[in-house]
């Protein structure tokens, strides 16, 4: 399978091919064509198989024809988090290069000026968070009845963060004989019903879930009384070969204590949580991608935007609530062909919880400690002996000539990689209670760009686009 077999238009071959893909993924193959056809869609796969491009490319050759209208988008991509904005909007850079289209991103942390006048004149493409969009919609900025496209990205996100009832309101603006794509890793009841209610007879696509098809995840449960839970961790942290962890629990004062505990105990831990601002977050992410600290202690919804690869080991400090984090969570490890290894600590309490993680995995997760496992599936055990000890935290509070004494983190002397962490922060916001409206700030602009401006308050990466040329 080529992309080229899926109908795409010459010049959007080439834009793709520049881009370096050689194949379309399986979520790619399976939407494209569908959606060249202008039907509704519900794409169904897990973060990292490419559903960006299984709408983005299909989009840009929809919209390759009709004309740009003055304050009426043509097409509306909602996103989660500012920065799966910018990735998106990225995209369209990239891929859009041969076509004449123009694109207008509304999300938080940018001055809206600039934004505002793209869309008077007329965008093609706009991409927006829900807050911002709902914000700009009520000062009467923006009219979405030209809007003939409507994209729901990573809609389980958007559940997490409180945005459903905005969704509705923005679905209930739009024309209703408008084509609507929603795409999502899992599909709790919630968005089920979402895309019943606002999608028409959606083609419904679906890529196999990470954990029941994942084999390289060695996967264990991992019987304990709530006062061991501790001590047992810390235990198989000790003799599993862990090189690089991240630590999940249900709360964030569990995430806080046990992060607490760990470096009480030598290990180099640190936490990641909503309830700490943004810029600490991303200190956090920077630390263990450099490998500064090994063992990242984190909350579901913290953790949930992470694109974090070559991570050897996922603990469940807590049995998740909900079955589909522990997918989410368990996926964190064992990516791109690497093995990985998932440890869920059980309490007598848990075993409801357990059942559901199993229902939804299709199988009986293995006790850890039974013989034959650790004969056939735990090869690391026998390593125990030789595996390296807790690594002792770094000073954060180093100078830059310090820094520069030392090697570079990554030249030293290491069991493993670091990490590989892509940021995509969230806030830790209970689902009924959405971040939206954030204050708006008259910070003056860092980065200037024809379309748009970044402000001081962008504390995620800079996307390349907002540096260099809008599409035109
Ligand atoms: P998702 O939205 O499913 O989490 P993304 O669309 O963000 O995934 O894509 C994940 C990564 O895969 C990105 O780095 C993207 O550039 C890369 N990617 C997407 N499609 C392809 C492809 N056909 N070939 C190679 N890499 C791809
Ligand atoms: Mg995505």
């Amino acid at each position: 399978m080529s992309f080229a077999d899926l109908g795409l238009s010459d010049e959007l071959l080439q834009a793709v091919e520049a881009a370096g893909y050689s194949e379309p993924t399986p979520i790619q193959a399976q939407a494209i064509p569908p959606v060249l056809m202008m039907k509704d869609l519900i794409g169904i796969a897990q973060t990292g198989t490419g559903k960006t491009a299984s709408f983005v490319l299909p989009m840009i050759d929809v919209l390759a024809h009709g004309r740009r209208r003055a304050l009426m988008p043509r097409s509306l991509i909602l996103e989660p988090t500012r920065e799966l904005a910018a990735q998106v909007a990225d995209n369209f850079v990239k891929y859009g290069k041969n076509h004449d289209l123009r694109m207008a991103l509304l999300i938080g942390g940018v001055q809206m000026g600039d934004q505002v006048k793209a869309l008077q004149e007329g965008v093609d493409v706009l991409i927006a968070t829900p807050g911002r969009l709902m914000d700009l919609f009520e000062r009467g900025k923006i009219l979405l009845t030209g809007c003939e496209l409507l994209v729901i990205d990573e809609a389980d996100r958007m559940l997490d963060m409180g945005f459903i009832p905005d969704i509705e309101t923005i679905c209930s603006k739009l024309p209703t004989n408008r084509q609507t794509l929603l795409f999502s890793a899992t599909m709790p009841p919630v968005i089920k019903k979402l895309a019943d209610r606002f999608l028409e007879n959606p083609k419904y696509i679906e890529v196999a879930r990470p954990a029941s098809t994942n084999t390289n995840i060695a996967q264990f449960k991992v019987p304990v009384t709530a006062r061991k839970k501790r001590d047992t961790l810390r235990e198989i942290l000790r003799t599993d070969n862990v090189t690089t962890a991240i630590i999940f629990c249900n709360r964030k004062t569990t995430v806080r204590e046990l992060a607490k505990s760990l470096k009480r105990n030598g290990f180099a831990a640190g936490e990641i949580h909503g309830d700490m601002d943004q810029s600490a977050r991303i200190a956090e992410l920077d630390c263990f991608k450099s490998g500064e600290i090994n063992i990242l202690v984190a909350s579901d919804v913290a953790a949930r935007g992470l694109d974090v690869k070559g991570v050897s080991h996922v603990f469940n400090y807590d049995t998740p609530w909900h079955p589909d984090d522990y997918v989410h969570r368990v996926g964190r490890t064992g990516r791109g062909g690497a093995s990985g290894r998932a440890f869920t600590l059980v309490t007598p309490d848990d075993a409801e919880a357990m059942e559901n993680v199993e229902k939804l995995t299709g199988g009986t997760i293995p006790l850890f400690g039974e013989a034959a496992d650790i004969e056939e599936a735990v090869p690391a055990f026998d390593e125990a002996e030789s595996a390296p000890a807790p690594r002792k935290r770094a000073s954060r509070s180093k100078t830059a000539a310090s820094a520069k004494a030392k090697p570079a983190p990554k030249a030293a002397a290491k069991p493993a990689p670091a990490p590989v962490v892509e940021e995509t922060v969230e806030a830790d916001t209970p689902a009924p209670a959405p971040v939206r409206r954030a204050p708006r700030r008259r910070t003056e602009p860092t980065v200037a760009a024809p379309v748009l401006e970044a402000a001081g308050d962008w504390n995620g990466p800079i996307p390349d686009f907002l540096a260099v040329s809008a599409v035109s």
